[in-house]
């Protein structure tokens, strides 16, 4: 039963969630879209206890094409950074104030950089692409996100102090254009670079609120040294280039693992 602890976890930590803004915000949206987001990762995490294979592909599908496709495409909700944005200056506690908090600013807590191996949309197409592995060594160009989340940020200001009208129909437009533009520079990244994950390395400007919650993460892969054999196998397979069997509390090892247990997964010692 122990080994079920993960997927009850995060099922009760997602339920609670949906209760908690269900009753504190009187909208049952909040009910359904937490509990379905909650099912989602709690099959995933079921379905690798399980050893199936593609048990992360499924959640990131799940996931990934309920918040593109339904509340972004359908319900025409702004969940990139730019609504974030949106909401904040509004000085409102909704839809993609709601999300970044939960899954990208306080969620990290808990669950670490989760959302990057289970829940981004845009990793959900990259994640197809054929470089699963990265073929060259990390550059030294992370500061790119910092002009970028600037830029979203800029963008927004400069709509509210131009007093724009129809700025919800303006943000659904940023969110499609948005989109397709991370799409079409992650996909060019991605093979320019030999790395799927290049565009979460260099340009995301996500991970400016992902990453210093997640060094506190509670969940976390840890390398028990008394197993580990050295034979480096889990270092051939990280998306992210992440040496999981030097100290789990270093900052990259904290920051950048998306949990995707692909070094879990091959470690020969269960060492990890
Ligand atoms: S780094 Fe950004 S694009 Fe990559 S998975 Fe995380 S949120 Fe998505
Ligand atoms: S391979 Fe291991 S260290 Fe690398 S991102 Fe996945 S879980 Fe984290
Ligand atoms: S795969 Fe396992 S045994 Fe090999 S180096 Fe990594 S943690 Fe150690």
């Amino acid at each position: 039963m122990r080994k079920y602890l993960p997927s009850i976890v995060l099922c009760i930590f997602f339920e609670f969630i949906a209760v908690l803004l269900w009753r504190i915000k009187g909208n049952s949206f909040y009910f359904l879209n937490f509990s379905y987001i909650g099912c989602s990762i709690s099959i995933g995490s079921f379905l690798y206890i399980k050893k199936y294979k593609h048990a992360r592909r499924v959640v990131q599908l799940l996931v990934g094409m309920y918040m593109l496709v339904y509340l972004g495409l359908i319900c025409k909700e702004n969940m990139q950074i730019e609504g974030f944005w949106y909401y904040l200056f509004m000085g409102a506690f909704e839809a993609a104030t709601i999300h970044y908090v939960i899954a990208k600013i306080f969620g990290p807590l808990l669950f670490g950089r989760g959302w990057c191996g289970y829940a981004c949309w845009t990793a959900m197409v990259l994640d197809f692409l054929p470089y699963k592995i990265p073929r060259h060594p990390r550059r030294r160009i992370g500061w790119i996100r910092y002009i970028t989340f600037l830029g979203s940020l800029l963008f927004v200001a400069a709509l509210f102090v131009m007093k724009v009208n129809d700025l919800e129909t303006i943000l659904f437009w940023a969110f499609v254009v948005g989109n397709g533009l991370y799409y079409t520079v992650g996909v060019i990244l991605a093979f320019l670079f030999e790395d799927n994950r290049a565009f979460c390395k260099y340009i995301c400007p996500i991970t400016i609120f992902l990453k210093p919650m997640s060094y506190f993460a509670l969940f976390r892969v840890e390398c028990d040294e008394s197993k580990c054999i050295s034979c480096g196998k889990c270092k051939t397979v990280c998306p992210m280039d992440v040496d999981m069997t030097d100290d789990s509390r270093r900052r990259k090892n904290g920051t950048e693992c998306i949990l995707c247990m692909e070094c879990v997964k091959i470690c020969p010692k269960k060492a990890l």
